[in-house]
C-alpha cells in the first residue's frame, strides 16, 4: 500500500489511512472528514461536503440575490407559495380562493423591476384590492398597519353574511378565510342575528 499521507485530493489533504478503505482527511475549510479511499482516488470526493454546499448556494443565487436572501426575494417566493403551494397553511386564503400571480411575475426579475425594492424591512407586499390578483397595478409595498387599514376597508355585505351563516366550519377557519373582514365579535353578532337581521 502506498503511503498517501499528506497527498492532496481537491480540498482534502490525507491525514491518516485507517484501513484499506477508509481515510481521514483534513479539508481546506478546517473540518476533518472520514472518506472512502476509492472515492478519493476516483475524484468523487473532493471536500468534506463544503464544496457541495457552496454549489447549492451558487445555484440558488439569482441575479445578485445571494444567500441569505433579500427581502424582495423572500416576498416573491412567499407570494408564489401562498398562491400555488396547496401544502402551505396560508394557501386557503390565497390560491384556495382563486388569488393568482400574474404571468409576468412568475419571473422574479420582472417582479423586482415592477415593484422596486421594499422601502424598509417593515414593508411587505400588499394587494390594494384584497380580492384581486398579484399584479403590478394591484400591489404595493406597505407596512402591517397600512395593510390592516386596507383590509378593514372591505365592508361586510350580505354575501359575506350569508357565507358566515351557511359555511359549516370552525369559527377560526371562517374568520381566517375572510382574511380580516370579520372579527370574532362581528362573527358572533352575525350568527346570533344581532346585526344583519334582514338576511
Ligand atoms: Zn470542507
Amino acid at each position: 500500500m502506498n503511503n498517501i499521507v499528506n497527498n492532496k485530493f481537491g480540498r482534502l489533504t490525507v491525514l491518516k489511512q485507517i484501513s484499506y478503505y477508509r481515510i481521514i482527511c483534513l479539508c481546506e475549510c478546517g473540518k476533518n472528514t472520514n472518506v472512502t479511499y476509492s472515492h478519493l482516488l476516483r475524484g468523487n470526493t473532493k471536500s468534506c461536503g463544503c464544496l457541495h454546499i457552496e454549489r447549492i448556494k451558487e445555484a440558488n443565487t439569482i441575479h445578485g440575490e445571494s444567500v441569505p436572501i433579500t427581502k424582495e426575494y423572500e416576498a416573491h417566493s412567499g407570494m408564489m407559495q401562498r398562491c400555488y403551494n396547496s401544502k402551505k397553511k396560508q394557501y386557503k386564503n390565497y390560491g384556495g380562493r382563486g388569488i393568482m400571480v400574474c404571468k409576468r411575475w412568475h419571473n422574479y426579475n420582472n417582479f423586482l423591476t415592477d415593484m422596486g425594492r421594499a422601502p424598509s424591512k417593515y414593508h411587505s407586499i400588499d394587494r390594494i384590492n384584497n380580492d384581486g390578483n398579484y399584479t403590478p397595478k394591484n400591489c404595493r409595498w406597505a407596512t402591517q398597519s397600512e395593510q390592516n387599514r386596507n383590509k378593514s376597508n372591505t365592508k361586510m355585505n350580505k354575501y359575506i353574511v350569508q357565507y358566515i351563516r351557511e359555511r359549516k366550519a370552525k369559527r377560526s377557519i371562517i374568520i381566517g378565510e375572510l382574511n380580516g373582514i370579520c372579527s370574532i365579535a362581528n362573527y358572533k353578532a352575525i350568527q346570533q342575528k344581532r346585526t344583519w337581521k334582514h338576511i
